[in-house]
């Protein structure tokens, strides 16, 4: 065990997420892991978390103190829900610890106290952590900038396992806001999510969003711009969670020697 490895505590180790990370951890160079938290009163709690994630045991038991964990450690991997997220954002900024945020769903409310703990901690945080969406999102913001929105409509199609309780997706929204930001527009002023009934034509210049749940998909999105006689489709298709979870832990290791702050994965990718 090297002194140079960056110890790294996972919350919400129970989840489909959390597993991964703690997996991915393992076979990660420069990182180990220092602890797994779940919540009070969670059935995961005292197990050892390397069974938990199928790994045979590793020593480590399921924690349900957030705070003690962090303390010792240097960073956390955090995909849960905005609540527990909020709540770790705060304690991360105590430990003045590194915190790799991939939950999705926060309002604005919550993304408000998230930046706010960024103040003491290095906080990086995306709606989607793999290399090829965010490369989806550069060329996303290209193609919206070169296709004019008078003769070019933007859409945005995802599709994700029945368990996701936020629609949306993350990653739809950051791709909404990379259309929006090559198309020089607020999306929330633009963004049409839900359509019903006798709508009307469509609105020139706005970006619409459409919901697929079902199964076991990992993550499907699509970037259409629609013009006359043509369709340009962007795509991404996730077919492994390891990609998420190597890109936190490649967002950590990005984080440790910098000034607390608020970052995205395009700051850890070089592609901002
Ligand atoms: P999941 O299987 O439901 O796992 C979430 C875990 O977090 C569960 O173990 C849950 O425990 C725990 N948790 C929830 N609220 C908590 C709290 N307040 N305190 C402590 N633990 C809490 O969900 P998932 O599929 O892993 O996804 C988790 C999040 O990551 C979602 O927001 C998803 O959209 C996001 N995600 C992001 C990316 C990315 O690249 N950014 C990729 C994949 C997923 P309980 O079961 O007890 O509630």
């Amino acid at each position: 065990m090297s002194e140079t490895e960056m110890k790294l505590v996972v919350v919400g180790a129970g989840g489909r997420m959390g597993q991964t990370l703690i997996r991915t951890v393992a076979g990660m160079e420069g990182v180990r892991l220092q602890a797994a938290v779940e919540r009070p009163g969670s059935p995961f709690i005292g197990r050892d978390a390397g069974e938990l994630a199928g790994l045979g045991a590793i020593g480590i038991p399921v924690t349900d103190d957030p705070l003690e964990a962090f303390l010792h450690a240097d960073g956390v991997l955090d995909f849960t829900a905005p609540a527990g997220t909020v709540e770790f954002a705060g304690l991360a900024a105590q430990a003045r610890i590194v915190h790799v945020v991939g939950t999705t769903g926060c309002s604005a409310d919550d993304e408000m106290k998230i930046r706010a703990a960024a103040r003491h901690a290095r906080v990086v945080k995306s709606g989607n952590m793999s290399l090829g969406v965010n490369l989806l999102g550069v060329l996303t913001e290209t193609a919206a900038r070169a296709l004019a929105a008078a003769q070019w409509d933007i859409e945005i199609l995802e599709m994700h396992h029945r368990h996701k309780v936020d629609a949306p997706s993350g990653t739809a929204l950051l791709l909404g806001e990379a259309a929006a930001k090559g198309r020089g527009i607020d999306l929330r002023d633009h963004s049409v999510r839900v359509r019903d009934g006798h709508t009307g034509a469509r609105p020139q210049g706005t970006i619409g969003f459409a919901t697929l749940r079902g199964g076991s998909v990992i993550g499907e999105h699509s970037v259409m711009l629609a013009g006359e006689g043509e369709v340009v489709t962007l795509s991404h298709s996730a077919t492994d969670r390891a990609i998420f979870a190597r890109g936190a832990v490649t967002a950590a290791l990005w984080a440790r020697d910098r000034k607390p702050g608020f970052y995205s994965m395009l700051d850890v990718l070089g592609l901002n």
